[in-house]
């Protein structure tokens, strides 16, 4: 998709500080961390969210999560974190483009706001 801020991502257009890429999955810092590790795994594909995914999608979802597994294992976090997937307006999605928030390296209440 040409007018995606996450697709420019993916493709280097707009710069990121990138954590990790595979065949599916980009992950890099989210620009205004909400905890001491903060990264944004998106799908490579354009999927605008969640509820947009299709069955056929559903290995890229799962994906996501699983890298977000692999990076929290990598920086030693495994004690506590959490994976969010914002889906809609009201949730606070801004970016229409599926991603999986991994939060971590300090206490995290529940439940979230
Ligand atoms: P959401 O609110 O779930 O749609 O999450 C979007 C996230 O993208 C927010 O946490 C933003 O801080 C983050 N974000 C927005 N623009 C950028 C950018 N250029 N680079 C990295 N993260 C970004
Ligand atoms: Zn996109």
């Amino acid at each position: 998709m040409t007018d995606c801020l996450f697709c420019k991502i993916v493709s280097g257009e707009v710069p990121a500080k990138k954590v990790f890429e595979d065949e599916h999955t980009f992950a890099f810092e989210d620009i205004d961390p909400k905890a001491p590790t903060h990264v944004l795994i998106v799908s490579k594909k354009h999927i605008r969210g969640l509820k947009e995914a299709s069955a056929d999608e559903a290995h890229i979802v799962g994906r996501c999560h699983l890298t977000a597994a692999q990076i929290a294992k990598q920086r030693g976090i495994e004690e506590g974190y959490r994976t969010v997937l914002n889906v809609g307006p009201k949730s606070g999605q801004s970016v229409f483009h599926l991603h999986v928030h991994l939060l971590g390296g300090r206490d995290l209440r529940w439940p979230p706001g």
